[in-house]
């Protein structure tokens, strides 16, 4: 991939698709039957512009910098869908603020927040989903980042990030799009938990 992918929201129910006709509204929505008007963009043009900077670093070689917003912009994304799935679930955003807050860590949001709200483990869910290897691979980019910005008092910070590692996390990068997606697919958009709406006027 050289770009972000494109895909259109329901707003009704959060389902996600990259079916054009989706997003012109040809198609209503095949969640909850949503008629096809005001369908958004994923990913929002705040992730889509870090995406672009990061391809551009990753042509110039720019290894560390690559790992460094990559584990960046994955954790933004898990906090994304951490945020749709606490909607889907009917938490208003002074609920989602104080959740999230309350587990600022990463490995605290995969290990612990993840699996609360799904029923299922991290690991678990991507492995359903087709990204076994998705996980281990993601611990080991976080692992690399760690090394290169913190002193270990064991072995002393790790002096470079190698070109592997960089390739490693743009595999990642592109990934974690399609995986997002279905997960979001699966614990966001179904009729058996529809989004909670605001009532008029609040
Ligand atoms: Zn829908």
């Amino acid at each position: 991939m050289d770009a972000a992918p494109t895909y259109f929201e329901c707003p009704q129910c959060g389902f996600l698709s990259a079916d054009p006709s989706f997003g012109t509204g040809e198609t209503p929505c095949p969640y909850c039957g949503a008629a096809g008007d005001s369908r958004r963009v994923f990913p929002t043009e705040r992730l889509r512009r870090l995406d672009s900077r990061i391809r551009r670093y990753h042509s110039e070689d720019e290894s560390e910098i690559v790992v460094i917003l990559v584990a960046a912009f994955l954790e933004a994304i898990l906090e994304d869908i951490i945020d749709r799935i606490l909607t889907a679930r009917g938490a208003d955003l002074s609920v989602r603020e104080v959740v999230l807050d309350g587990q600022r860590a990463i490995g605290g949001r995969i290990g612990r927040l993840f699996p609360h709200l799904t029923g299922e483990q991290f690991e678990e869910a991507a492995a359903e989903l087709g990204y076994e290897r998705f996980p281990a691979r993601w611990r080991e980019v976080r692992t690399a980042r760690n090394a290169f910005i913190h002193d270990s008092p064991f072995n002393g910070p790790q002096e470079t990030i190698d070109a592997e590692m960089a390739k490693q996390s743009m595999d990642l990068l592109d990934q974690a799009y399609q995986l997002f997606v279905l997960i979001n697919n699966r614990f966001v958009a179904s009729t058996e938990s529809p989004r909670c709406e605001p009532a008029d006027g609040l």
